[in-house]
């Protein structure tokens, strides 16, 4: 592989291979997946210390099991075998697949795969909020025991210093959505080739008479990461989602975000954005027009 020629490169054959690798390299190894977030950090000299490439490749890890209660998704299943998967044309998944097609250009799509986007942690992330508002779990490898972690925590809880070291994710379970879910994504970005300022995905069910019964909201803001809010989730549950609750949101939404100044937006307007973002995908979700929370508020400032 070009630029990686004085790097040792190993292609296990099993998890525990792989791991093994991992150990015996402590340190100086890196999991390489797709490769399109390795190779620009390659480029930026951040793989100097590096001395050896675990190569997934090998591993068996790029199918998509659509039987039981949860989908089943390999660590290295691409973007784009999500998007023309007929297991997430589901109901429920609309998110995922938007999400997928929302990141980057086809090229990317073609190699990035869902753990790498998951591990390689860079806030904004399009997939990453997507899978917490889905509830998705990670099933991840660390030395030879295999634990089942929410994604959310991941990245966010206890568990985020297992990742970078030996932590190898091999899949993801996607709870089956309930009757009546169903999830959009939205991405605010400065211009067509650039990652999100900040982004949102909404994973609603609602009943026959189209009352909220269960809410999953979560948002990404860059730098800061990723946040599920439970404030608004509670807001939405049991009440029919029309043009008043959906003005509201941007308001309960700002008073559950603390974020950081960044270079492509301050803390107050990425505040803002995710909060109509939010409410965008809400409505999206529920299937409703957002005009009537503009009509309902009287001024939209967000267009
Ligand atoms: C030109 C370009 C445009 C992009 N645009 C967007 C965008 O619009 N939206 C967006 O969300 N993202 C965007 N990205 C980022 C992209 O999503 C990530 O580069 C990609 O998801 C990483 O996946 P990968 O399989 O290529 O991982 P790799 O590059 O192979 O690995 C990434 C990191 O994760 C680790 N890793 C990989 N797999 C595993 C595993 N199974 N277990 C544990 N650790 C692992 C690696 O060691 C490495 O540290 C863009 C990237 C590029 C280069």
């Amino acid at each position: 592989m070009s630029g990686f020629s004085s790097i040792n490169w190993l292609i296990p054959k099993t998890l525990n291979e792989a791991v093994a690798a991992m150990e015996e390299h402590r340190g100086e190894a890196l999991l390489y997946a797709g490769g399109t977030y390795v190779h620009e950090q390659r480029e930026r000299g951040a793989l100097l210390k590096i001395k050896a490439i675990v190569d997934l490749e090998g591993l068996g890890l790029d199918t998509i099991e659509n039987g039981g209660d949860s989908i089943k998704a390999g660590a290295m299943v691409t973007l784009n075998k999500v998007i023309g998967s007929d297991a997430f044309r589901a109901a429920g998944f609309e998110a995922l697949v938007q999400a997928a097609y929302a990141t980057g250009p086809d090229q990317i799509k073609n190699a990035a795969t869902l753990g790498g986007a998951v591990a390689c942690w860079v806030p904004v992330i399009d997939i990453v909020p997507v899978l917490m508002s889905l509830r998705a779990k990670a099933v991840v490898q660390v030395a030879r025991e295999s634990r089942t972690i929410e994604v959310g925590d991941l990245l966010n809880g206890p568990e985020k210093t297992l990742l970078g070291k030996t932590a190898l994710i091999s899949g993801f379970l996607l709870p089956r959505p309930a009757p009546g879910s169903r999830s959009q994504f939205k991405k605010f970005r400065r211009s067509a080739s650039d990652w999100a300022v900040v982004n949102a995905s909404a994973s609603i069910r609602s009943d026959g008479a189209g009352r909220c019964v269960d809410a999953k909201l979560v948002v990404g803001a860059r730098a800061d990461g990723y946040f599920s809010l439970p404030r608004t989730e509670q807001f939405l549950i049991g009440k029919q989602i029309d043009g008043k609750a959906l003005a509201a949101v941007p308001g309960i939404v700002s008073t559950e975000l603390t974020l950081t100044d960044h270079f492509t937006a301050s803390a107050d307007y990425k505040r803002s954005l995710c909060g109509f973002l939010l409410r965008d995908a809400i409505a999206g979700a529920a299937k409703i027009d957002v005009s009537q929370a503009r009509d309902a508020k009287g001024v939209d400032r967000h267009g």
